[in-house]
């Protein structure tokens, strides 16, 4: 699957909001939204009111770049959860948050979703004792997620160890002595930390 690789700082400038996409750097003053806030580019500080699209598009575009993925990708997500009873935008929010990347880097695993993503791909991860290199693999209740057994002896993931004391949602449950989670419900809305208006994106998607 495709994925951005570019510089990703001028995201948060763009949606004029962290998207903690840097790991601990997000948290200093190197910070380049804390720097800097104004949308990138030239007209960047002058930017005019923004149209009903305009919003609708700011919106999709944060949730896109928080969870790391393009448009084809996230499209299918929302076609997912348009099938299903219930509030579509709550649901597709709670199917990403399930996602194998997130879940990792939810346990603090991953400083960024970027990095958690790289330790997926390069089979660190095992669900329920079985390595899984897919990023996108989807979590469910009861499954077990762990750092292999002889990457966890790592220096890499010794530090992980030291330095784990992130809060982990209430979805998930975290041994950090032995890098294991369990997911022990799924994710609802409330979990989600994002300030996201996920109604916008139902809405610029049901035209
Ligand atoms: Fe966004 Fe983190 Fe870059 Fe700050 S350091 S602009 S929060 S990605």
């Amino acid at each position: 699957m495709a994925r951005y690789t570019g510089p990703v700082c001028r995201f948060c400038r763009r949606e004029g909001c962290k998207l903690f996409l840097k790991g601990d750097r997000c948290y200093t003053d190197k910070c380049a939204f804390a720097r800097r806030p104004a949308a990138p580019g030239q007209h960047g500080a002058g930017r005019k009111k923004a149209s009903q699209y305009g919003i609708q598009l700011r919106e999709k575009q944060k949730v896109k770049r928080a969870y790391g993925m393009l448009e084809k990708q996230f499209r299918s997500y929302f076609a997912l959860a348009a099938k299903k009873r219930g509030v579509t935008g709550a649901y597709m929010l709670s199917l990403l948050e399930r996602r194998l990347d997130n879940v990792v880097y939810r346990l603090g695993i991953g400083d960024s979703r970027a990095q958690a993503r790289q330790f997926v791909m390069h089979g660190h991860i095992t669900v329920n004792g079985k390595k899984i290199d897919i990023p996108s693999y989807r979590v469910s209740v009861g499954e077990e997620i762990a750092v292999k057994e002889r990457s966890a002896g790592t220096d890499r993931f010794k530090q992980i160890i030291e330095q784990a004391g992130k809060p982990i949602p209430k979805w998930l449950t975290f041994d950090a002595e032995n890098l294991r989670g369990s997911v022990v419900a799924l994710p609802e809305r409330e979990d989600i930390d994002l300030t996201i208006a996920e109604n916008l994106i139902v809405e610029s998607y049901s035209k």
